[in-house]
């Protein structure tokens, strides 16, 4: 569904990503793992389309969407949940949401909206209870739970999730992740950048390790959570 070819990108003159491959296949759940600083938040801003790379290629279902805006990467089914979620905060959660469907929403008023608020509810019922509420009132969980809602009211197919679990007590991680797995279950292609490794490992299929911009390691979920070298380096054992 996604490849990525040899990727190079940064800022300014500073490359970050040194020629980074990678592929996620349909309905797959992959996670790429890193220390802080690694590149993993440039690697996913880059595939969204708000970083230009300075060499490589996007492949999206085959076409090339290297040159494309993120609303168009968005139009065909790449949606970003960003870092430190960054939910309109003034907004309501119905607002948020709604935020999340203005692509569809313009210039003509889309079908589906409201049952896709549904199903964001059904996803995350205490979202439902705080609908009318303000998003920047919310806890640090709540708010993550808005930001993946608001990521699929674009109907997207694959979804980049950068550090879902940045900030959150143990026990929400555990419920954000159990919603991400269900997610997967469901159909939902998924790109993970998580520095909780352990965490990020046991919910994909397979698992990319970037360090200082490229790809040192890659292989099964299962294979890297059990690995010496993995462990060592990234879970703290
Ligand atoms: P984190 O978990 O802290 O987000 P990361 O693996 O996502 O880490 P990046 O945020 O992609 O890593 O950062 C990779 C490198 O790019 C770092 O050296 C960082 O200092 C640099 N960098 C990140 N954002 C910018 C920016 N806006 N301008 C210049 N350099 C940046």
């Amino acid at each position: 569904m996604l490849e990525v070819e040899g990727l190079v990108a940064g800022y300014g003159g500073t490359e970050v990503l040194h020629a980074v491959s990678l592929k996620v296949a349909r309905g797959q759940s992959v996670c790429l793992i890193g220390a802080n600083g690694a590149g993993k938040t440039t690697l996913l801003r880059t595939l969204a389309g708000l970083i230009r790379p300075t060499a490589g290629r996007i492949f999206f279902d085959g076409a090339d969407i290297t040159n494309l805006s993120t609303s168009a990467r968005l139009s065909r089914g790449l949606a970003l949940v960003p870092e430190g979620r960054r939910v309109f905060a003034p907004m309501t959660v119905e607002e948020n949401l709604e935020m999340g469907a203005f692509r569809r929403l313009w210039p003509r008023r889309a079908q589906g909206v409201a049952g896709d608020r549904d199903m964001v509810f059904a996803l995350f019922p205490r979202l439902a209870e705080r609908r009318r509420q303000a998003a920047g009132l919310l806890s640090g969980g709540e708010q993550q739970m808005l930001a993946i809602g608001r990521a699929l009211m674009g109907r997207p197919r694959l979804l980049l999730l950068d550090e879902p679990s940045m900030g959150l007590s143990p026990k929400v991680v555990q419920e954000i992740f159990a919603t991400i797995r269900r997610l997967n279950a469901e159909g939902m292609s998924l790109l993970i950048a998580e520095q909780n490794a352990s965490m990020a490992l046991r919910s994909a299929a397979h698992g990319y390790v970037l360090a200082e911009g490229a790809v040192v390691r890659d292989g099964a979920g299962a294979d890297l959570l059990h690995d010496d070298g993995v462990r060592a380096a990234y879970l703290g054992l």
